[in-house]
């Protein structure tokens, strides 16, 4: 089959596609899927590049596709069938097939697109599981969000939107924050590069002086001292990436300052449960059908060219989703 592996972590260098890698088995509980469509995630750059270990080599990238079943394994979810139509969170995506938990997967409403699903699932719950959970947002709050153009960035705008909360987007260039405001962002600012006094002090203009109920930080390193200065008293400051390198070196002390709380995220385990990942993702799908959220596909690539793809992501071209064809 057709799968893209690397040996090492590296640069886009060590991307390898292939055209004659075996295809898998499904292992005890888990689905072979035939992928149709592949999402592209930030974080799968985390595990070329080395900032996350690699589990093993070689080693398929990739978190997350839809396609449909094409081999159950024993004790895989009685849901599940050969031809289903299903979208998933695993590993192994960035290939033709792909061995996936049960768990892990779940059949496509008829109304959603099996592109919809593949350039969704991921991204959309991260921003679900984010205003639900990690700071559970309420009707006038004011958020602040990073890299508002982005795959989570725009999820997060239109769900905030909806949910009737106030969102500060912060993104890099003037387009991006024109298509941050028109998916649900009320004020746009630059990142603080420039000069964070002036970042910190617009925010609590804008804010009446309190700052914001709470921020969702995925650029990580860069932006983490600014965030935190804008949180209000009792706020929460929530990290969930790492786009500009990992925090570190953080003294617990200075959540004492306003009593912030602080937290750093991840998707997966929010959604470990199959119950806790069908019950987000239905209610994924009614946002999707009942309020016209969607997802902005910045491109779909031929899965040869994930060098190409990469380098797009990583050399932040990119606004909302994007997907490989395999
Ligand atoms: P994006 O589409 O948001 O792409 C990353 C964006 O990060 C870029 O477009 C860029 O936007 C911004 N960025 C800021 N600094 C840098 C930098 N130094 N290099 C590259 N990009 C930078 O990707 P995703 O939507 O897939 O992911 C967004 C973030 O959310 C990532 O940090 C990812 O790791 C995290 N994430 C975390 C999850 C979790 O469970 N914790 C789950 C899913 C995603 P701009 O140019 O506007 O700054």
């Amino acid at each position: 089959m057709k799968a893209v592996i690397i040996e090492k972590t590296g640069g886009t260098d060590v991307l390898q596609y292939k055209t004659d890698w075996p295809v898998p088995e499904p292992k005890d509980g888990e689905v072979l899927v035939k992928n149709e469509y592949i999402g592209i995630n930030y974080i799968d750059t985390y595990f070329r590049s080395g900032v996350y270990p690699l589990p093993e080599v070689p080693f398929i990238l990739g978190r997350e596709g839809s396609g449909t079943i094409a081999a159950v394994g024993a004790n895989a979810p009685s849901d599940l069938k050969v031809g289903s139509r299903v979208v998933y969170m695993g590993t192994q995506a960035y290939a033709e097939y792909t061995p996936v938990s049960g768990k892990s997967t779940i059949p496509i409403p008829d109304s959603i697109d099996s592109k919809i699903a593949a350039a969704a699932l991921l991204q959309a719950l991260t921003a679900l599981t984010l205003i639900r959970e990690a700071y559970p947002v309420q009707k006038g709050d004011w958020v602040l969000v990073t890299a508002a153009a982005g795959g989570v960035g725009l999820w997060l705008c239109q769900m905030l939107r909806a949910v009737g909360a106030r969102t500060i987007a912060t993104a890099s260039t003037e387009e991006k924050r024109q298509l941050a405001k028109e998916n649900g962002a009320e004020v746009l600012l630059e990142y603080h590069e420039e000069d964070r006094d002036v970042f910190v002090k617009k925010v609590l203009e804008i804010t009446g002086g309190e700052g914001v109920h709470a921020v969702f930080d995925s650029v990580g390193k860069d932006t983490f001292d600014s965030s935190l200065a804008v949180v209000r008293r009792k706020g929460t400051m929530v990290s969930f990436g790492n786009a500009s390198g990992p925090v570190t070196g953080f003294s617990l002390a200075r959540l004492s300052a306003k009593n912030v709380k602080l937290l750093r995220t991840t998707l997966f385990n929010y959604i470990a449960t199959r119950d806790e990942l069908v019950q987000y993702a239905d209610e994924l799908w009614k946002f999707i059908e009942k309020d016209g959220l969607n997802v902005r596909i910045h491109d779909v690539y031929p899965l040869a060219d994930i060098a190409r793809a990469t380098q797009d992501i990583e050399g932040r071209k990119t606004t909302g989703k994007l997907v490989l064809k395999p």
